[in-house]
């Protein structure tokens, strides 16, 4: 088998760019190691930044998005009791779109199916092979056979634990990473949401989030120890500790209900530098993980998938290989505002272990800061509704509303 771009893992980075590509008449096969099922079956993500979401509508699968997803112009803030409403709207004429992870991939593998692009499940041990080289191909095994794909480049979407990172020689690499001393445990309940918008609540006892990914279903999360088994929060637990968190009215709404999932996050920044080894790409999570605080490891994924399909669009369309050469350093500096935006989100809110008074009085400067400072909630507005990104034909940056 012969294709142009090999993509390694049908996760939305892997299936965005395949969609992406296959628009600019780019030949692609996807493979993935899970089900369709499985994939399918992920609960993750749900807030889009407005490039992300005018990208999905560029690349022909926004409609369900439009329709169903929740357009929020700000989020609250609560502070031990004190709340403050970041108005996105107001402050920068942005807005950011609630429209779940799931919906996403579904939207996305349902325009490949009528395409008839390539997409190859179950797919076991799969290996990108030679990729320093002019030469590069991927081999899996799938019923009882190995297969082989060769192709010009490879695009190694294959998340956190995928195998296109783990195939760079140690030396080629370098990882920066953080783990944070604490977890996120999140609850999904088909009840509607307690508020309008997102609530982040800092409190003595930890933090908490009331989230949504519909008028209907609300994803919930309380700050808890990072070794936590979820099994052992009953969901009367769960409940109690999240209402002690969130401001009183917040509290007295919330509308509880049996969790259709239930899981404990580590909360973690991690980034591999470079993101290109000769012809092999990473995109993604396969590059890099953001605590989900700030709500970007998904922006970030069709970031670099977008960045990426404009340089290959470059390489084929106009025979030039300025966006693939840059493609690095270009994707780096955007993954690194946002690391700095994930970082700075639990380094306020959260109550981390056996925090030092000063720092704690640290937390609630920040919190002051950020209150007091119209300018401070542009900056903040800015980073939450995204950064400019690059566009998926050309690698110009496009999305600046
Ligand atoms: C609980 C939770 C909440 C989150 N909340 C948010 C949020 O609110 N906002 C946000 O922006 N982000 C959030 N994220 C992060 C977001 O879900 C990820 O950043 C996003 O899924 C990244 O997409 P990806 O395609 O790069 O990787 P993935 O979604 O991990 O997809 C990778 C794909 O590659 C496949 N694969 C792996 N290894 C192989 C292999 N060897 N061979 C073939 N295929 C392989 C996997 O099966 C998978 O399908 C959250 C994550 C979690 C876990």
């Amino acid at each position: 088998m012969r294709t142009q771009v090999a993509i390694i893992g049908a996760g939305p980075a892997g299936l965005l760019l395949g969609r992406l590509l296959e628009r600019t008449g780019i030949a692609n096969v996807i493979l993935e190691r899970r089900s369709p099922d499985y994939v399918l079956s992920r609960i993750r993500a749900g807030v889009l930044e407005h490039g992300a979401r005018d990208l999905l509508n560029q690349a022909g699968v926004g409609a369900r998005m439009e329709a169903e997803g929740l357009a929020h112009h700000g989020v609250a803030i609560a502070f031990h009791g004190a709340q403050h409403r970041i108005d996105f709207h107001a402050l920068i004429g942005r807005e950011v779109m609630v429209y779940g992870q799931t919906e996403i991939t579904h939207d996305l593998m349902d325009a490949r199916t009528a395409s008839g692009g390539g997409t190859i499940y179950d797919a076991e041990d799969v290996t990108p092979v030679d990729f320093d080289t002019p030469h590069p191909h991927l081999t899996w095994r799938k019923d009882g056979r190995t297969h082989r794909l060769d192709s010009d480049f490879i695009a190694g979407c294959d998340g956190f634990h995928g195998v296109s990172r783990a195939s760079v020689p140690a030396a080629a690499v370098r990882n920066f990473e953080r783990v944070y001393p604490f977890g996120w445990l999140g609850v999904l309940v088909d009840r509607p949401p307690v508020s309008d918008e997102l609530i982040y609540a800092a409190h003595d006892r930890g933090f908490a989030l009331c989230s949504m990914r519909s008028r209907t279903r609300s994803r919930y999360y309380v700050q808890c120890e990072a070794d936590a088994d979820p099994a052992n929060w009953s969901a009367t637990a769960f409940w109690d500790e999240l209402r002690r968190r969130l401001p009183a009215a917040a509290a007295e709404a919330l509308q509880t209900g049996q969790s259709i999932e239930k899981s404990v996050a580590p909360l973690r920044s991690f980034v591999a530098e470079p993101m290109r080894f000769g012809r092999l790409f990473l995109a993604g999570d396969a590059a890099h993980i953001v605590p989900p605080t700030g709500a970007k490891g998904l922006n970030l994924a069709i970031g670099d998938v977008a960045r990426l399909a404009g340089a290959l669009s470059e390489h084929y369309t106009e025979r030039s290989d300025a966006g693939l050469d840059a493609y690095s350093v270009q994707a780096l500096a955007r993954v690194w505002q946002a690391e700095r935006f994930s970082w700075w989100m639990p380094t306020m809110l959260p109550r981390f272990p056996d925090l030092p008074g000063f720092e704690q009085r640290m937390q609630a400067a920040e919190f002051a800061a950020l209150v007091g400072s119209r300018a401070a909630q542009q900056a903040m507005s800015e980073i939450y509704t995204g950064l400019p990104m690059a566009s998926a034909e050309s690698g110009r940056v496009v999305s600046r509303r």
